[in-house]
């Protein structure tokens, strides 16, 4: 479902991804693992579009992304949910908005978005916190807050950045089985990036070592 192959990003003239060739399947748990500064989120955000890769090949579901028009560009990034080490979520706003902004954004009904976020939230255990406000939550919750965000518009694929490493062990733990279930139940093709090898012994199925841009290693 993700093809690369051959792909080199420079920033500058400083090479940050070398000869990337990686071939990621649907419903795969696929972990992007290596030291800070490695180069996982800017591969991570190849992959999202967000960044531009300088040659070589990234395609989704078949298609070249740097190909991708504008406007297609807005409708692929729909197809992929991201969440983060530090969650993201407006600090203003509840759970439950937190949770129906990417509907909103994209003018869901009313009632398509109720029933999506309840229906999220449920998924993640939240269902009794709708009301409250990020900073009256645990990390834990936080992340299960942002995970619902990133699954409302329905994508293949989930990309995880660092998303446990503000978290301590046991609440690692129950993250990673929240995504496993997702994985299982949604068949949502997952795709981390960790600096922790004990993450990626708990739920990945392929890994890759990424050392200065090169992978260096895969385990499969
Ligand atoms: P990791 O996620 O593995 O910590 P990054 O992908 O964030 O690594 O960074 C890889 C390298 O690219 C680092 O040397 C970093 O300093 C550099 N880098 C990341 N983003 C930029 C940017 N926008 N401009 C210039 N250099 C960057
Ligand atoms: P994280 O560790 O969460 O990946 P970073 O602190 O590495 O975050 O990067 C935060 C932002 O700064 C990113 O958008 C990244 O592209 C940018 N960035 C990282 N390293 C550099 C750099 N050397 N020069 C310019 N921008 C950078």
């Amino acid at each position: 479902m993700i093809t690369i192959k051959n792909l080199n990003k420079y920033y500058g003239k400083t090479k940050v991804l070398n000869n990337i060739s990686i071939e990621i399947k649907k419903g795969e748990i696929f972990a992007i693992v290596g030291h800070s500064g490695a180069g996982k989120s800017t591969l991570l955000r190849c992959i999202n579009g967000l960044e531009e890769y300088s040659d070589g090949s990234l395609q989704v579901n078949n298609k070249e992304i740097k190909s991708l028009k504008k406007e297609n560009l807005r409708e692929f990034r729909k197809k992929i949910g991201m969440i983060f080490q530090h969650f993201s979520l407006v600090q203003r706003k509840t759970v439950y908005e937190n949770v129906a902004l990417p509907m909103q954004l994209w003018g869901y009904k009313k009632e398509q978005i109720d029933k999506k976020v309840n229906e999220l939230l449920a998924l993640v255990g939240l269902d009794n916190k709708k009301d409250s406000y990020p900073n009256q939550l645990s990390g834990g919750q936080k992340q299960r807050v942002a995970i619902a965000r990133a699954l409302t518009l329905e994508p293949e694929v989930l990309l995880s950045d660092e998303a446990t490493s503000a978290l301590d062990p046991n609440t690692t733990t129950s993250i990673l089985n929240l995504l496993k279930e997702i994985n299982e139940k949604l068949n949502i093709t997952i795709v981390l990036v960790t600096h922790e090898m004990d993450v990626v012994k708990q739920i990945a199925q392929k890994a890759l070592l990424l050392e200065h841009g090169n992978i260096i290693g895969f385990d499969d």
